[in-house]
């Protein structure tokens, strides 16, 4: 079992969900209205649930119309909580939106839109069918090496292409990586994504205890800098200390800093305390490459942890020939992004 606090979050989430009936069934249809004046409305036909979250619940949107979007037409449509005017929508999440909507990345998920129908804001995305890492790592207790590998990588090629953009995340988990239909992992939810115009100076912060109180920054990925300092005091290394944390919960099954209070995971995670079992979950040796790859990724100094491409240069990612790597590499250092 994953004994992990974000798990533990995300359950506490659906139950509040539950109780507090955020989320009303859904219409069996969805009018998106024209982006334009004269424009033609588009309409999703509503499937199944995907899931629910702490301020949002996801049903399976199919496109009806052609045109755009035309030949990718089941998207996931997002219903968040409570009915917004469009104003109020656009300031609570203009940030969160503003900055997903720029990110065009194979390893990000695809933002299409965002909407208000009836008494529902809804935010369209591409479809992940397959579920997070936190559900993959919950099912299978944890994930081989060449999995690990490959996810590593393809999160390595998104956060570089943030980081390029002087994006910085600040919410990397395993819950917020999600798969795609051919298992590629897709960063969603810019939640608290911010800006960075100088290092400690970020642009268009909302207020992020007006939406994230409960869920803000999950204990178990925050980067002692954080908590040294507080939101305003890092930059985009935290990303890079999240990784480091990713991978550890990959391999082993659960975070390294665990505990029974938020302030004993702090605390570990400030004097960077924890430790490898022996065997993993499916009894198999975690080799010394990932150990050293994660030691470089969880550094107390910000300025000590590699970027993404010193990451993806690891000896982790050539040991025995690299397992079937060399697709995932090319794409790493070939592809080029607008
Ligand atoms: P919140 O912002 O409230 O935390 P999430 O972004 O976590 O909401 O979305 C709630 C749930 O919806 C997720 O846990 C996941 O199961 C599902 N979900 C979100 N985005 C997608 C997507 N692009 N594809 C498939 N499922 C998704």
């Amino acid at each position: 079992e994953l004994a992990d606090e974000e798990a533990k979050r995300a359950e506490a989430a659906k139950k509040a969900l539950k109780e507090k009936d955020y989320a009303p069934a859904p219409p069996e249809w969805v009018l998106q209205p024209p982006i334009n004046k004269g424009g033609l409305a588009e309409k999703f036909r509503t499937g199944k649930c995907l899931g629910k979250g702490g301020f949002a619940i996801c049903y399976e949107g199919e496109l009806r119309n052609k045109g755009r979007g035309a030949g990718k037409t089941i998207f996931a449509l997002k219903i968040v909580k409570t009915y917004m005017s469009l104003k109020k929508m656009e300031d609570k999440f203009r940030t969160e939106l503003q900055i997903h909507a720029k990110m065009r990345h194979p390893n990000i998920v695809e933002f299409h839109r965002a909407f208000t129908f009836k008494d529902s804001t809804y935010v369209v995305l591409e479809l992940c069918s397959n579920g997070s890492i936190m559900d993959m790592v919950k099912k299978r207790r944890c994930l081989t090496l060449p999995e690990v590998r490959r996810l590593t990588v393809q999160l390595c090629g998104a956060i570089k292409y943030m980081h390029a953009r002087n994006v910085i995340h600040r919410d990397l988990k395993m819950g917020n990586l999600f798969l795609d239909h051919d298992m590629n992992l897709k960063i969603g939810d810019f939640g608290l994504a911010a800006v960075l115009v100088s290092k400690h100076e970020y642009q268009g912060l909302y207020d992020q205890k007006s939406r994230r109180t409960t869920l803000c920054g999950t204990p178990n990925y925050i980067a002692p800098e954080i908590l040294e300092k507080g939101r305003g005091g890092h930059d985009h290394k935290v990303d890079i200390w999240a990784i480091g944390v990713i991978m550890f919960a990959m391999l082993v099954g659960q975070p390294p800093f665990q505990a029974a209070s938020q302030n004993e995971i702090y605390r570990k995670a400030r004097g960077v305390e924890y430790d490898w079992p022996e065997k993993n979950k499916h009894f198999n040796d975690i080799p010394e490459e990932a150990k050293d790859l994660v030691a470089r990724l969880l550094k107390v100094d910000a300025e000590e942890r590699p970027d993404p491409d010193q990451v993806v240069g690891h000896p982790f990612f050539s040991m025995h020939g690299g397992d079937a790597m060399p697709m995932v590499m090319e794409e790493y250092f070939c592809r080029e992004f607008p």
